[in-house]
């Protein structure tokens, strides 16, 4: 259900940016989230197509990729990737070249609005 304010802020700023360029409408929003951010796209869709109703960004279509879950070494440097469900069910994720604990998590928290498309 988070998928649900977020998609509210989502339209308001993809709204402004295309009014800001005078678009007629929005054609195709591209979205870029963490792996961790759990964001299903059914809701996604669902949150968008109530919310868009009568906005710029109605009948846009969206496009989700999901980055992975990924850690890097403070031991030894070695990047590590990791699934949404190992990452759950690893509680103490260890390195897997030397065993250091110390990882540090580099990507699978975002968020980003990566395009968008607009007819002008
Ligand atoms: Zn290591």
């Amino acid at each position: 259900m988070h998928e649900l304010a977020v998609m509210a802020g989502i339209i308001d700023v993809v709204s402004q940016y295309a009014k800001a360029q005078n678009a007629k409408k929005i054609l195709d929003i591209r979205l870029t989230v963490g792996a961790l951010r759990d964001f299903q796209e059914v809701w996604v869709r669902h949150y968008f197509e109530k919310f868009s109703r009568g906005t710029l960004a109605e009948g846009a279509t969206i496009t989700m990729a999901i980055q992975p879950i990924r850690f890097r070494c403070k031991a030894c440097e070695h990047s590590t990737e990791m699934g949404r469900e190992a990452f759950i069910n690893t509680p103490t994720a260890t390195c897997e070249q030397c065993g250091s604990a110390e990882l540090v998590l580099c990507s699978g928290s975002q968020l980003m609005i990566d395009g968008i498309e607009v007819q002008l």
